[in-house]
């Protein structure tokens, strides 16, 4: 029996040196020292023993028990620190590399010219308003005194959708929506920035572009409160040295009407490529509401005048950073929109 006990050890040891996880020491431990394990099978066997051979067997059976539980002990120690090392090599961090770069998103240079002009207009005390970009013949020339036979519809190459219905070739529907709705309040002074359409497709235009126009009507508006907010505008978005010039123009909805001139923004007035030798830019077109249009939305000429002016937002960006394709603005090429 003692014998048995020794080879029992000898197994048991032998086992545990293969055992190389928590899952197959234990299998070890249920295997030898369990209920039903081995070392338990053989102590059974001790009834059968004479009297005083019992305490020297059963104290070999105890150190038998202790060596195993020792080595157990020992050999899952080993295996939580290999396991432990493993999982260490697994995660090594190496604080020298150079870090991951993360691309931040931004506004498109539209959007942040867009909100830089309104963010003026605001200043000066105007409202933003907005209207549909599918829109009624009606509001986008019949009301700003464009009737079905008028030439001047010609400077709009626009996309019908049928006879009444059309994509708004520039944001002064805006306008007279807004009229409609205040008459016969007064003040109102709206800018309307969005997207409009028309027939046109080069590197100075698109068939989508965007526009902001502004509207004033109130008593006692003269055509010195447009050169006033116009030259303001200018000064504020390219400048406080920003000379303005007006010069006469025609515009079916405003009379009398004027192109505002900015100096040039490169050159500073002297003449260069951009400006054309002329040392001025024209940025917008402007003018004093013409009394039939304020007459169709319901205001008495004879009371209220107001001036209105409109401006493309791609020129503006253009003017501003120096873009010479109106294309590049709608590539989404990021590395001509990361510049911005
Ligand atoms: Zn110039």
């Amino acid at each position: 029996m003692e014998l048995r006990l020794r080879q029992l050890a000898q197994e048991a040891l032998g086992a545990l040196a293969e055992a190389n996880s928590p899952e197959e020491i234990n299998e070890v431990k249920v295997k030898y020292l369990g209920k039903k394990g081995e070392l338990t099978q053989v102590l059974r066997g001790m009834g059968a023993l004479a009297a005083e051979e019992r305490p020297r067997i059963g104290q070999i059976a105890n150190e038998v028990r202790e060596q195993i539980e020792a080595a157990l002990e020992n050999k899952n120690q080993q295996v939580k620190e290999a396991a432990k090392l493993r999982q260490l090599a697994a995660e090594t961090l190496d604080v020298t590399l150079p870090g991951v770069k993360f691309s931040l998103g931004k506004l498109h240079p539209l959007t942040q010219v867009q909100q830089e002009i309104e963010s003026i207009f605001l200043g000066l005390g105007f409202s933003i308003a907005e209207g549909p970009e599918i829109e009624l013949d009606y509001y986008n020339f019949e009301a700003l005194n464009l009737p079905k036979d008028h030439p001047a519809r010609d400077m709009q190459d626009t996309f019908f959708i049928n006879p009444e219905v059309l994509l708004r070739t520039h944001t002064s529907p805006v306008q007279v929506r807004t009229m409609e709705k205040t008459v016969p309040q007064v003040p109102v002074k709206i800018i309307c920035p969005g997207r409009v359409y028309r027939r046109d497709d080069d590197a100075t235009h698109s068939p989508m572009f965007h526009q902001v126009e502004g509207l004033v009507v109130d008593k006692h508006i003269t055509f010195a409160d447009l050169k006033g907010v116009l030259a303001t505008f200018a000064r504020q978005m390219f400048g406080p040295d920003t000379r303005t010039r007006l010069r006469p123009s025609y515009f079916p909805f405003t009379e009398p009407s004027a192109e505002v001139d900015i100096s040039c923004v490169i050159c500073k007035g002297t003449g260069c490529r951009v400006c054309k030798g002329s040392g001025w830019l024209e940025i917008l077109g402007s003018g004093m509401v013409h009394p039939r249009v304020l007459e169709m939305s319901g205001y008495n000429p004879e009371e209220v005048t107001g001036f209105a002016f409109g401006m493309g937002i791609e020129r503006i960006a253009m003017l501003k950073y120096g873009i010479d394709d109106l294309r590049l603005l709608f590539d989404n090429d990021l590395r001509f929109l990361a510049q911005f």
